[in-house]
């Protein structure tokens, strides 16, 4: 799966309100990489190893918000993904991808452009799959099956990475 088939396909599961467009997949994106330090958090207090399909689930949704706001700014998702390495370690990455999204956040808040910041992002997030051997499309076609089941089942609208 290439990048923009899964903005197209994600953007068809997107449900806010037009008077929160951007701000939304903003703060979606703050909680979401959020999701992802929890996760590493747990297995912190646990002392078992990262739970790696949580955190994969969770690197979909971060996904999901990135390309939501490319769709809201009107670029395209291709137009943000830089050449993935791993240079980093995966915690590095997962906190880089945090103040990342925080640096978005702001952005929006000061009415600057965001889109710079989003190449890091994806960046990132490709650098924590390449820790879980796990590729990037891999991510998409993963998150968009979790949806599509949600769609199935009429639950988009709920809040909650239980539904
Ligand atoms: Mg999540």
């Amino acid at each position: 799966m290439d990048w923009n088939t899964y903005q197209a396909q994600a953007a068809t599961t997107a449900v806010y309100p037009i008077s929160a467009k951007l701000q939304y997949p903003v703060f979606g994106l703050c909680g979401e990489a959020g999701e992802v330090m929890e996760r590493l958090k747990r297995s912190l207090r646990s002392g078992k190893p990262i739970d790696r399909d949580g955190l994969i689930d969770e690197l979909g949704d971060v996904l999901w918000y990135i390309s939501a706001i490319c769709t809201d700014i009107g670029i395209t998702l291709s137009a943000v993904v830089m050449p993935s390495g791993s240079d980093f370690t995966l915690v590095a990455a997962a906190i880089r991808l945090y103040k990342t999204a925080g640096d978005i956040a702001s952005g929006y808040l000061r009415g600057r452009l965001i889109h710079p910041y989003l190449p890091k992002a994806v960046q990132m997030l490709s650098c924590i799959a390449h820790h879980l051997d796990f590729s990037m499309q891999d991510v998409m076609v993963r998150n968009l099956a979790k949806l599509k089941d949600r769609q199935e089942r009429n639950k988009l609208q709920g809040e909650g990475g239980d539904r």
